[in-house]
């Protein structure tokens, strides 16, 4: 069951595109940093009293043959090693994965790539947030006991994607990856090329890194739900671990496109995952689809336009399937698109879930 508001288009932020490989002052070799995480130049006397802060060293790798050397080298040394694919522009729902993988594994790599193929050329590839040193400083502040980030992987797209990656899939070429039976629908079906884009990038990673475990955010469930049956299916030996969704106090779920938001959205958008809790709560009296999609789609409207509600939707946690009744002992994912109001006059769309 769900409800769907169809659009041809949506237009993403028009902020002044920034140019994709001029992000980071690094050169493009491997690159050994080193991060103090508090810098003030402390004199002799404080330095005696005050313990020098944990110094996380992160190495910044550029190239496949890089990261394989590196995985070479854990694997004669037994480490076990997790993964973190991201895009960058790291929050708190970043790191909350990458503590996880610093708690599972011996060592762990992040990657840092926007992945052009799952943008479509209407959507905002050259405008999406990259802060390249901040993420790494983040990154490189996340030290727990013995256990820290060991690696950032940060390849060009020409690394990627050696033939080149136009963004309308009529003129792509080569090997692509496609998730058939689960990319279609929720967010497939407003963003036909972005699970082929996403199964692409990730299949790549995976191949590269190699990974004991990688980790996928709640937040983006369907995507959990693609990549767990991408790794069944092409017989990869990376266990998926999916990591719950972080969130603002308001219960704003973080996203990178946050950044996108007006004050007044952001405090609006919590409305979001108040929705989804209404949903829990119809959903422990009446286990009808169309009850819980009611009691979201009334929430969200006090305080944005209905028409701007995409879809709310209940699904099998593992087909996908349009549920029309919830099975208590099987459960049910509730999910929401909005487009809501951002800070370049146009709407930027919002994802949550929750599971029932
Ligand atoms: P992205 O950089 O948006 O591709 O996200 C990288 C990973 O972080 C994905 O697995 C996301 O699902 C996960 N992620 C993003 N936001 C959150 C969040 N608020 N809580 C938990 N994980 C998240």
């Amino acid at each position: 069951m769900a409800i769907l508001v169809t659009r041809s288009s949506w237009t993403s932020s028009s902020s002044a595109p920034r140019l994709f490989n001029l992000l980071h002052i690094y050169n493009r070799s491997s690159l050994l940093c080193t991060f103090r995480h508090n810098s003030t130049a402390a004199t002799a006397a404080a330095a005696a009293e005050v313990p020098e802060p944990r110094k996380s060293q992160i190495q910044i790798l550029r190239t496949l043959a890089e990261v394989r050397s590196w995985r070479r080298d854990q694997l004669i040394k037994g480490q076990t090693v997790g993964f973190v694919p991201t895009m960058g522009a790291l929050h708190a729902g970043h790191l909350r994965l990458v503590q996880s993988s610093m708690r599972m594994n011996d060592a762990t790599i992040v990657s840092i790539f926007v992945n052009p193929s799952q943008f479509a050329p209407t959507e905002d590839l050259a405008s999406y947030p990259r802060d390249f040193d901040a993420d790494v400083e983040q990154l490189a502040a996340q030290v727990d006991d013995d256990r820290q980030v060991d690696v950032v992987f940060a390849p060009s797209v020409e690394e990627i994607y050696p033939n080149g990656i136009p963004l309308d899939v009529a003129e792509q070429k080569g090997a692509f990856v496609t998730v058939h039976g689960l990319s279609e629908q929720l967010e497939g079906r407003i963003r036909p090329q972005f699970f082929r884009g996403v199964a692409t990038v990730v299949s790549k990673l995976l191949n590269i890194v190699s990974p004991d475990r990688v980790y996928f955010g709640q937040k983006d469930i369907q995507q959990t739900v693609v990549v767990k049956r991408l790794v069944q299916d092409l017989c990869y030996g990376s266990v998926v671990h999916v990591v719950p969704t972080a969130r603002d106090d308001n219960g704003l779920a973080l996203s990178s496109r946050n950044a996108y938001l007006t004050d007044q959205t952001r405090q609006d958008a919590a409305v979001i995952y108040k929705a989804l809790q209404n949903a829990l709560m119809v959903y422990r009296q009446n286990t009808s689809a169309e009850k819980i999609i009611g009691a979201v789609v009334s929430s969200i409207a006090e305080k944005f336009d209905k028409d701007d509600i995409e879809y709310v939707c209940v699904n099998d946690k593992d087909t996908l399937e349009e549920l029309e009744v919830v099975q208590p002992l099987k459960g049910a994912i509730v999910s929401v698109a909005v487009r809501v109001p951002n800070k370049f006059g146009s709407k930027t769309r919002l994802i949550d879930n929750i599971l029932l």
